[in-house]
């Protein structure tokens, strides 16, 4: 029997602790998994930062491949410095290379950067792969919106299911515990040695979620009902299936917690989406406006999340993605109270100063989501006339241009009493 082989498409502060948690696994379960898990590294020199056991102080500004780093002091020292990571993660500065053979690929880079690692994947993959996407970010183009996890699905002809969580990266690197949420739910061929754990739509039970094409290839609709574009390949039967089973084993640790769910566009709207309402909450924090202003923000942004579900992804996204698992709610709570999008928003308030330019200052080469997806947001909800029924989103992103105060938050969100 075979077994698969894994990529991590990504090493940043959330890139390599997959890695870390991945390789544990593949190590824990020979059954399944290649041993070595293949790191694709954005190549760059980069110095020993003083935190990192490694730091030479006689020479402080040597410069390094950062590639070499890993694989000889198995630590990011850039973007996870103080972590071991296990030796059989191994960087690859060649994407190419680094996907050659994997029959998982685990997505997990900041969204600008993912177009261009799909163009550049296209063609060098097997065929009968299948994704996880660890992005938190929505992609809107003029044709609206859609999910990292299905276009990249449709970009590389493979079925891409989501992770998303209340997951700070650093305190899982410490082996805190913490949950996360994992959606996948491709059509019923990926299952047929394990029933499928659902097809149905859970808004519209009547809702078959997945087709047959005229060639008899199995296609899946996208999170819209929409048929994929997506013909599928099955994977081959001498490989362990590629099921809910396989995943919670390649990803649960006992101190990260995995929920297997199907709903694919309510997990990746949640990491999205409260990416503009931790923005909010540094905002108020940074004003000295105290807990009981962030709880208000956080009551709204969760509203505005569910809503923006609902109308635009309604005929499968669950409410109780948002309310119940560690995706929604629980993702909202970490990310306004220790994010990054949340203590830059607050920082940028504090010192006078827009967030890009403390994210640039303060976060050594890591990078925002909120600011992105808050502008991106906007122009597909401005598109369609919408902005004033989100009026956090639209605040968020009035106060990141300049056209609004921090202290315009209550009357603006005071609105959305009246909308239903
Ligand atoms: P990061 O912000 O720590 O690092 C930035 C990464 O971008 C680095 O790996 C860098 O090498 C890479 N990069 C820079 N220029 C590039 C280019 N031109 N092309 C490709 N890559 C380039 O990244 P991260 O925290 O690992 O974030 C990845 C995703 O994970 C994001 O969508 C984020 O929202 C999500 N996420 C992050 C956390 C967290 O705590 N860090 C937790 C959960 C989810
Ligand atoms: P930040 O990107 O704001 O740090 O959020 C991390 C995260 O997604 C926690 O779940």
């Amino acid at each position: 029997a075979k077994k698969h082989k894994v990529t991590v498409v990504g090493s940043g502060n959330w890139g390599s602790t997959i890695s870390k948690i991945v390789a544990e696994n593949t190590r824990e379960h020979p059954d399944l998994f290649e041993e070595t898990v293949q790191m694709w590294v954005y190549e760059e020199e980069v110095t020993i930062p003083a935190k990192s056991a490694h730091h030479d102080a006689s020479d402080p500004d040597k410069k390094h491949k950062l590639t070499e780093l890993i694989n000889t002091l198995h630590e990011n020292v850039k973007y996870l410095p103080g972590i071991d990571l296990p030796p059989n993660v191994v960087a690859n500065p060649s994407l190419q290379d680094a996907v050659r053979d994997s029959s998982i690929l685990v997505f997990n880079l900041p969204h600008q950067f993912i177009a261009n690692v799909c163009k550049q994947l296209k063609g060098h993959i097997l065929p009968f792969a299948r994704g996880i996407s660890c992005i938190k970010g929505v992609n809107v183009t003029d044709d609206g919106v859609s999910l990292f996890s299905e276009w990249i699905g449709d970009g590389l002809g493979i079925y891409c299911g989501a992770l998303s969580g209340a997951n700070i990266a650093s305190e899982i690197a410490a082996e805190k515990w913490s949950e996360t949420t994992i959606a996948y739910d491709p059509p019923p061929m990926d299952n047929s040695r394990n029933p499928t754990p659902r097809s149905r739509s859970p808004v519209n039970p009547g809702f078959d979620l997945s087709i047959t094409a005229a060639d008899g290839a199995a296609v899946h609709r996208d999170a819209r009902g929409r048929a994929s574009k997506t013909r599928l390949t099955p994977v081959p039967p001498e490989y362990p299936p590629l099921d809910h089973d396989t995943f919670s084993q390649l990803f649960h640790r006992p101190y990260f917690h995995v929920s297997m769910v199907s709903d694919v566009a309510g997990v990746s709207l949640g990491g999205a989406l409260k990416n503009i309402v931790a923005l909010a909450a540094g905002f108020v924090d940074g004003r000295g406006w105290g807990d009981n202003a962030k709880a208000a923000i956080m009551r709204v942004g969760l509203m505005e999340m569910v809503k923006f579900g609902k109308e635009f992804f309604g005929e499968t996204v669950e409410t109780g993605t948002f309310t119940e698992e560690s995706a929604g709610v629980a993702d909202l709570i970490t990310s306004c109270s220790g994010g990054r999008n949340f203590r830059c928003a607050k920082m940028a308030v504090e010192r006078g100063v827009s967030v890009e330019e403390v994210e640039r200052t303060e976060l050594n080469g890591q990078m925002l989501q909120g600011t992105s997806t808050a502008r991106e947001v906007n122009s597909f909800l401005k598109a369609r006339g919408k902005e004033r029924e989100y009026p956090l989103f639209t605040a968020v992103i009035g106060i990141l241009d300049g056209k609004y105060e921090v202290d315009d938050i209550p009357s603006l969100v005071a609105k959305s009493a009246h909308v239903s």
